[in-house]
């Protein structure tokens, strides 16, 4: 069994969850995991419209940070890929859906986060106000209960 936490130094060695430069710890360290991540931009593209079209009249705008973003969905494309569903491309997915419908995009914290925090764990669904900088960018804390961190 491998427990896995909000802490990076906490997850197994290749275990991380990927596709998401909001939880890594350096500029380097983004640049390796988007050279990892082959997705014809095209695609990445269209995704983003079709999300964009139907987020952004529920109050959830895209972060302004276009690289960021892009790449965050390439994670979830890449996780819809592997897995069959779009887990979050920040957290360990078990590979299970009936475990893992929590963090399904738009897992089951968006809300309470954007209305606490004016982002999404990822920082990938924010609030107009935290795109135009009006509330502080602070780190989202993870909200999944320990026990649904549990890899089997
Ligand atoms: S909404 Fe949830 S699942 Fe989607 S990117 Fe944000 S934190 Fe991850």
């Amino acid at each position: 069994m491998l427990w896995a936490s909000n802490s990076r130094a906490d997850r197994a060695p290749g275990a991380l969850a990927e596709g998401c430069p909001a939880r890594r710890e350096s500029p380097e360290e983004n640049h390796e995991v988007v050279s990892e991540v082959e997705m014809p931009e095209n695609e990445v593209q269209k995704f983003y419209e079709t999300l964009k079209r139907l987020q952004e009249p529920r109050g959830y705008y895209f972060n302004a940070d276009m690289t960021m973003t892009s790449e965050i969905l390439k994670g979830l494309l890449k996780n819809k890929a592997r897995y069959g569903y779009m887990s979050c491309p920040c957290r360990l997915a078990s590979g299970n859906r009936e475990s893992d419908k929590d963090i399904i995009c738009p897992c089951a914290y968006r809300e309470a986060d954007v209305k606490e925090y004016g982002s999404c764990y990822c920082n990938l669904y924010v609030s107009r106000d935290w795109n135009e900088g009006k509330i502080p960018h602070s780190i989202v804390p993870e909200r999944r209960p320990p026990e649904k961190t549990l890899i089997r």
